[in-house]
């Protein structure tokens, strides 16, 4: 029978598979002995039998009552016990964290009766009836479905008829009032009564959590996140604790180091009298964990020694919530703390001489994306700036943007292409949309642990919070600056800077970072660019641990560039040649027409012309690249897209001349030629059409032309006294006979230029595999190559048998619903089908080439993910843009560390799954 329930004593931090990250947690604190209210956690493998059968597993029910004795009996309590009742939350917990997107109820085990046992036993009318509402209130709306705007509004309603500025204010029977009028709410909008037996609240409860894993929003979330829609969410239900007992008790967030510079010391936000979520919602400011060591300081104490235990204990930077109850502290859970891009480095970094962990480990700690937010400019320092005001620095960033003030705007000025700045009063859960569509968040309320803090920080916005100087009217669209008695409206630009909280009127002109400048000049330039010892640091801290990861991975990293700037660009980002060089755009623009020429050419002489004339030119273009690159591989892709893109477009020219007969013009032998050409080359799917090494081999001309060029180009340099290092590489290869007359073609060119210039010259050439065809019968193909470049792209295009232009934009929302896939096959492989074909074209081709270089140049090549894979098949290199080389030389060190460390599992016999 499966086991779809564990108490916290029985898991640990490793099952967060099956009980999810919080409960795994929870479930470690426990056994490390910490104060842990009790309770059980029901795993993700119940909320996926679940979802899949609609209906709860038969045995959780029996489970689950064994469990709550146990609880109980541990507390010395019933749940709902009218005299002294045993009250407890039910919370979601996958396995990777989903801020706010998902339900919690608390204070289940409430019900008419036993209200009055927990007045009685807590000596406290007012905070019993306070619980009770806020059950009645959660309930409804999560579990029951009720409008939660019904339950707010009745509560500012009361405030209001009462005079009340705030929650604080409401005495015992404006409370019992509340019950009364919410009950009457879920009466009227359910026609059933809010239920009254403690264990249907809890069971009620815990399939809302369930059903929570699929709204829209953790959806979205998790598309976003690329986390998979088949995990399923864990449900925790543990005993509850109350912050909200009155003076001396209270709830708090805090993190073992700052999660924005990743300083030790103590970094928190404390609010008073308050329960649950109160402290994230921002719904009061709150008070720093410095306030609370002269509130309560045997709690202060206590908790700073169990925030040091937890960073000892997970080696790393842990965030932590807690809840004094009455002077008792309890931990209500831990986790590995989310932190910005720049902590992630500096943490590591200071980890490592903390002596905590290795430097392996610390290349593990930090990811490409984290690399590339740090990339991002900043403003610049000597920009005119007029400042409006000051929040708190939540998400590090520079952004610039109009000003919208809800989800609505925020997509649709987006959709039109313009940057936004979302404003908002706070943030909850439903403003994900609109947060993910904006460059930059900025709220007027919450602290550092806040909602909108905290996903910006997930999402790598920027974030500026608890800026109080500011007036929000949605409804008005207007933002007033207090300090300014200024007002601005939507539509109006503003500036935010996530890292110093600042907020500006107006655009600010950005500059590079100095993590960029350390990336392209070098660690003296970098470290001189760093305006602050904390940015020094992190300069340090990334040259660190890139340089580490440089000299683990196995990955050489080459970039795809057709420009000799773009080369450059490579080289200082630290690419080890071109694997990628796209030609042609070489034959656009002024140079079409030699090519509409060749089309067009009566007879073989008239092509000839054409040929030569753009020999010298392409011979130009190759030389400027092969300087650049100057003593490494440049990769020349042989010319690729479809023949009619050389042309004019048909409807255009028909329309053209149509008009022209219709005017009475006359219209010229050419351009009937034209016309003629034009018709004769259209084609219904071009990308499945006369393209790559088929317009080579109608045009051999084309292949002679381009590999003359390359030739001269090398001969040029050669006789400058330089190293130049290219390779011929042949698209959509689909046979090896089509290898065969390119090859031959080739050899027979370079052999004519080395002749004339009395060189030798070795030019590998090599081809793309980039349809199925070409990876399944990869080892005949290797027998004419020197080398594979993997074109993933279309690779996937034609694995899928999805046009690459087309599809993301028509039905790939509907695929990602449906979990046909998690994230677009063309931003990450998909493993297990093109993958899979990447795979076989490995292997069959280094069956009979056993040395046989394997690279990738499609956009997967500076994909996280897919570098890993990559790494793992055993390719020798990828090659990606040149912005994302240094996310590339980083991802593939991390690789090489995983793969090195799974080897060694795998030789003491350890199982990847119990460990992972
Ligand atoms: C590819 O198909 O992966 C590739 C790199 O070629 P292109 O994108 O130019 O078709
Ligand atoms: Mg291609």
């Amino acid at each position: 029978m499966t086991k779809y329930v564990y108490a916290f004593s029985e898991g640990d931090k490793d099952q967060k598979d099956l009980l999810g990250g919080k409960g795994a947690n929870l479930a470690e604190m426990t056994n490390l002995g910490l104060p842990v209210p009790p309770g059980f956690t029901i795993t993700t493998e119940a909320c996926r039998a679940y979802l899949g059968q609609g209906e709860v597993p038969e045995t959780l029910d029996v489970e689950m009552t064994a469990a709550i004795r146990n609880v109980e009996n541990m507390m010395g309590k019933r749940l709902g016990d009218p005299a002294d009742p045993l009250l407890m939350s039910v919370r979601s917990g996958a396995k990777f964290s989903m801020p706010g997107m998902m339900e919690t109820v608390l204070n289940i085990g409430l019900n008419d009766n036993s209200v009055q046992g927990l007045e009685e036993q807590s000596g406290n009318a007012r905070f019993a009836w306070d619980s009770y509402r806020r059950l009645i209130q959660m309930f409804g709306k999560t579990v029951m479905d009720i409008d939660g705007d019904l339950f707010a509004n009745a509560l500012h309603g009361l405030q209001a008829r009462k005079g009340y500025t705030g929650d604080l204010e409401m005495t015992t029977a404006d409370l019992q009032e509340l019950v009364v009028e919410y009950k009457e709410i879920v009466k009227r909008e359910t026609g059933v009564d809010f239920p009254q037996d403690p264990r249907s609240q809890l069971d009620l409860a815990v399939e809302a959590v369930f059903r929570s894993w699929n709204t829209d929003r953790a959806r979205l979330y998790r598309r976003r996140e690329r986390i998979p829609n088949s995990l399923g969410t864990a449900v925790n239900c543990q005993t509850m604790v109350f912050g909200n007992m009155g003076a001396g008790s209270g709830t708090g967030v805090c993190f073992t180091r700052d999660p924005s510079t990743g300083h030790s010391g103590v970094y928190g936000d404390y609010l008073e009298n308050a329960q649950g979520e109160d402290v994230v919602a921002g719904i009061r400011n709150t008070l720093s964990l410095a306030d609370l060591e002269k509130l309560d300081k045997n709690s202060y104490d206590e908790l700073l020694r169990i925030m040091d235990k937890l960073q000892t204990h997970y080696r790393d930077m842990c965030d932590i919530e807690f809840t004094i109850q009455q002077g008792k502290l309890w931990m209500l859970q831990t986790r590995v703390g989310k932190r910005t891009a720049a902590a992630a480095f500096r943490i590591a970094e200071q980890l490592v001489q903390e002596r905590l962990i290795t430097r392996d480990e610390a290349v593990t700690r930090v990811t490409g994306e984290q690399l590339t937010s740090l990339l991002f400019p900043q403003f610049d320092k000597k920009a005119e700036k007029t400042q409006l005001s000051k929040g708190m620095p939540a998400s590090p960033g520079a952004a610039v943007g109009e000003i919208v003030l809800n989800n609505e705007q925020a997509v649709a000025r987006t959709a039109e292409g313009v940057q936004v700045i979302l404003v908002r009063s706070e943030t909850n859960p439903d403003d994900l949309e609109g947060m993910v569509a904006a460059s930059g968040v900025l709220t007027a309320r919450g602290g550092k642990t806040s909602h909108a803090a905290v996903v910006a920080r997930g999402m790598g916005r920027c974030c500026v919070v608890g800026a109080d100087d500011l007036l929000i009217d949605e409804a008005a669209g207007t933002v007033y600056v207090k300090s300014q008695d200024r007002t601005l409206h939507a539509g109006d630009v503003i500036a935010i800077d996530g890292t110093t909280g600042e907020i500006f009127a107006g655009a600010v002109a950005v500059t590079d970072s100095p993590v960029m400048t350390y990336i392209s000049k070098g660690l003296d330039a970098g470290l001189a660019a760093a305006e602050d010892a904390d940015t020094q640091e992190l300069v340090q801290a990334v040259h660190q641990i890139l340089t580490h990861a440089d000299s683990k991975r196995d990955l050489v990293v080459r970039a795809n560039a057709d420009n000799p700037e773009d080369a450059a660009l490579a080289r200082s980002f630290g690419a080890e040649g071109i694997g990628l060089c796209r030609t042609e755009h070489m034959f656009l623009g002024d140079r079409r027409k030699l090519i509409e020429q060749v089309i067009l050419a009566k007879d073989e002489a008239e092509q000839e012309t054409a040929f030569k004339a753009l020999v010298p030119l392409q011979e130009g273009d190759f030389i400027g690249i092969f300087a650049a690159m100057d003593g490494h591989s440049v990769t020349v892709r042989l010319i690729d897209p479809p023949l009619h893109e050389f042309l004019p477009d048909l409807t255009e020219l028909s329309v053209k001349l149509a008009v022209k007969e219709a005017r009475g013009e006359t219209v010229t032998a050419a351009e009937r030629d034209l016309l003629a050409a034009v018709k004769a080359n259209h084609e219904q799917n071009p990308m499945l059409g006369l393209r790559g090494v088929r317009l080579g081999l109608k045009l051999p001309g084309l292949i002679k032309l381009q590999v003359r060029a390359i030739a001269n180009a090398y001969v040029a340099l050669r006789q400058q006294g330089k190293d130049p290092r290219p390779e011929i590489m042949v698209p959509l290869i689909g046979s090896v006979r089509e290898m065969q007359v390119v090859r031959d073609l080739a050899s027979q060119i370079i052999a004519e230029v080395a002749a004339e210039a009395g060189i030798e010259i070795n030019i590998p050439i090599g081809n793309m595999i980039e349809l199925p065809r070409a990876a399944v019968t990869a080892e005949d193909i290797a027998h004419e190559s020197d080398f594979f470049s993997f074109g993933t792209n279309d690779l996937t295009q034609t694995g899928w048998g999805f046009s690459r232009d087309d599809v993301e934009s028509s039905f790939f929302n509907e695929y990602f619903d449906l979990s046909v896939f998690g994230t677009s096959p063309f931003e990450s492989i998909d493993t297990h089908g093109v993958g899979a074909l990447v795979q076989i074209g490995a292997e069959k081709g280094r069956s009979t080439k056993p040395g046989l270089k394997l690279g990738v140049c499609g956009e997967h090549g500076g994909d996280p993910a897919s570098i890993h894979f990559f790494a793992e098949i055993g390719l020798d290199y990828v090659s990606c843009s040149p912005y994302r080389v240094p996310v590339a030389r980083l991802e593939a060190g991390r690789a090489a560390i995983a793969n090195e460390s799974e080897l060694a599992l795998a030789r003491s016999g350890g199982d990847r799954a119990t460990t992972a």
